[in-house]
């Protein structure tokens, strides 16, 4: 099915690409060209150039580029029959189709989506006026969800009565089997359609091209009904593990930011949306599926998880390593304080929401951190136990430098020896088993230091590129890192006995210890491990930072740390992260206030 050519010139020329882009993007008039900030891509300084006499739009930043289907295509995820369509509305143009017209899937298509759509106007109507909706209202109007909340999510309420719906909907000409393929109502045993949803609080959903395909409806407070949410079974436009509650609404913003925030359920949706942060989704009743992995990386390759996503398990945990890896996205998951869902925080503490976003952290590591947060590590047993729970969590990850860099951060945090964790990363399968002896006991932070002071010895090259002062915490290893980069100048002699001749007493323990110290592990690896440990050190030490670059700066370091993760573009991120944690310090006087 095809439209017909003369059709699509006709549109073409009746609509203004300038007035169709500036539905999205803010327009100024600079000579011949309209310019603005590329919908594209992300830039502080407009590259975005729409040229009225060509009909044509360019960016210089990103290079996308094209006519007014291409534009709409583009901005609205959608194929070129659908832009045509779109902009053929606009323009109040028939259209013809070649190929003899419309295929029947499509003509029904129509119909169910029609029955929609009057339905939500109904349903929508019905909340904001019917006397019978007031307690739909006061609910709603208590959980922030009236007015403005309301219109714009087109809530809705439908009536305790058995057929209202139904009998005004045939009021319109739908006939019953459209309806009861639309799954607003059933036949019921005298032969007459009933409506499938009583008093219950409507939330439509719709695709991500905007058109109602399913509700879901909640009850009121008080009533009997034992099923909170009821939502509209699958039907021929309806695909639970297809949807996305949200998506209409959000699109744009998740293409902007890259990003995807997936919830559990619509008041969370529209609690970020109330928050001001526009780019949250939600599966409809189901556990997020693949199918809506395929969707969501249509939009963006980051997708943070607003839901408690650890209480779904292993099972869970291995579906999200092998979606990473086959879309090429990034999981990572918010955590809310209080066990508050975004709904009601959306309430109580809007700013929370935001910012538990901007510390989203990688699904592993949440879940390492679950296991090594916050338990006490007194005995080298202590130690153990908890880096063996936290070793098994981390080889449920497929890839085994994603799994050694985690083991490296975990045998830091716990005090182990970083070649013991990371031979157990490496092998995989085994059950992890962890043994401490006291002898090899050492500090908690020295120790992935102690590693960086051993390769550099042995692979000066591969590691020492990767290392700043900065990066030690333990102030013999940083001493022992400057003797070393000190000597490094020194051409003639080796290294170590140059650095054994410039380094104090301690040191120079320390170097000899290094220089017979048996480690097998990739020096980058090391590398990006204290570079990782040295962000959030920092990150953690920076308290009450106000100003609005600094903030940017440290939100652009979360990021980075996240890239750390992936080992692709692992190497960018170090070089970036290097530079933050220069222009800071981790010590007193580094920019945070310095409280311990
Ligand atoms: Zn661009």
């Amino acid at each position: 099915m095809a439209i017909a050519e003369e059709d699509i010139e006709r549109v073409r020329a009746s609509v203004s690409i300038v007035d169709v882009v500036q539905q999205y993007v803010a327009l100024r008039k600079t000579g011949r060209n309209w310019v603005g900030l590329c919908p594209f891509h992300a830039e502080k300084s407009g590259s975005f150039n729409v040229r009225e006499e060509t009909a044509r739009y360019k960016c210089f930043g990103c290079q996308a580029g094209g006519d007014v289907f291409k534009f709409v295509q583009e901005i609205e995820h959608v194929d070129f029959v659908t832009a045509v369509e779109k902009l053929a509305g606009r323009a109040g143009i028939t259209l013809t189709y070649t190929s003899g017209g419309e295929s029947q899937d499509r003509q029904r298509r129509k119909k169910l989506v029609g029955a929609m759509e009057a339905a939500v106007e109904w349903y929508h109507e019905r909340l904001l006026s019917s006397p019978d909706a007031r307690e739909a209202r006061d609910y709603l109007r208590q959980r922030g969800l009236s007015g403005d909340v309301a219109r714009r999510f087109k809530l809705g309420y439908a009536p305790k009565d058995w057929d209202l719906l139904s009998t005004h909907l045939k009021s319109l000409k739908i006939p019953d089997d459209v309806l009861v393929d639309v799954g607003l109502s059933f036949i019921n045993s005298r032969q007459r359609p009933t409506d499938a949803f009583r008093d219950r609080i409507m939330f439509p959903i719709f695709t991500d091209t905007g058109e109602p395909v399913a509700f879901g409806g909640r009850i009121l407070p008080g009533s009997s009904d034992p099923a909170k949410y009821k939502n509209s079974s699958e039907t021929k436009i309806y695909f639970k593990s297809k949807t996305l509650y949200g998506m209409n609404w959000a699109k744009n913003d998740v293409v902007k930011a890259d990003q995807v925030i997936v919830c559990e359920g619509y008041t969370d949706v529209i609690g970020f949306h109330r928050s001001g942060v526009t780019r949250a989704v939600a599966t409809c009743g189901t556990a997020l599926t693949e199918d809506h992995v395929r969707i969501l990386k249509r939009f963006a390759s980051r997708v943070v998880l607003a839901f408690d996503a650890d209480a779904a398990g292993q099972g869970a945990a291995e579906k999200f390593y092998e979606w990473e890896k086959k879309y090429q996205v990034q999981v990572s998951v918010a955590r809310f304080p209080d066990g508050k869902d975004p709904g009601d925080l959306a309430n109580s503490d809007p700013a929370a929401l935001a910012a538990a976003i901007d510390e989203a952290m990688p699904f592993l590591g949440f879940r390492v951190n679950r296991v090594v947060g916050g338990k006490p590590l007194r005995s080298p047993e202590d130690r153990a136990r908890v880096a063996e729970q936290a070793m098994r969590v981390i080889n449920e990850h497929p890839d085994v430098n994603v799994r050694k860099l985690y083991a490296g951060e975990v045998a830091t945090r716990v005090g182990i020896p970083v070649a013991d964790l990371s031979r157990l990363a490496e092998k995989r399968n085994e059950r992890p088993e962890v043994r401490v002896s006291s002898t090899r006991e050492m500090g908690v932070a020295e120790n992935a230091e102690f590693v960086a002071i051993t390769l550099l010895l042995q692979a000066w090259d591969d590691i020492a590129p990767w290392l700043i002062e900065e990066l030690f915490d333990s102030e013999v290893s940083r001493r022992a890192f400057l003797a070393l980069a000190a000597a490094s100048q020194v051409e003639s002699k080796n290294l170590v006995d140059t650095a054994l001749e410039l380094a104090d007493p301690e040191v120079r323990e320390l170097l000899e210890r290094a220089a017979v110290a048996d480690v097998e592990v990739e020096p980058m690896s090391v590398a990006f491990d204290l570079i990782g440990v040295a962000v959030r050190r920092v990150l953690s030490r920076r308290t009450g930072v106000t100003d609005a670059d600094a903030i940017r700066a440290d939100r652009e370091a979360r990021v980075r740390l996240e890239e750390l993760e992936d080992s692709r573009l692992a190497p960018a991120a170090s070089e970036a992260l290097l530079m933050w944690i220069a222009e800071r310090g981790t010590r007193a006087g580094g920019g945070g206030d310095s409280r311990d």
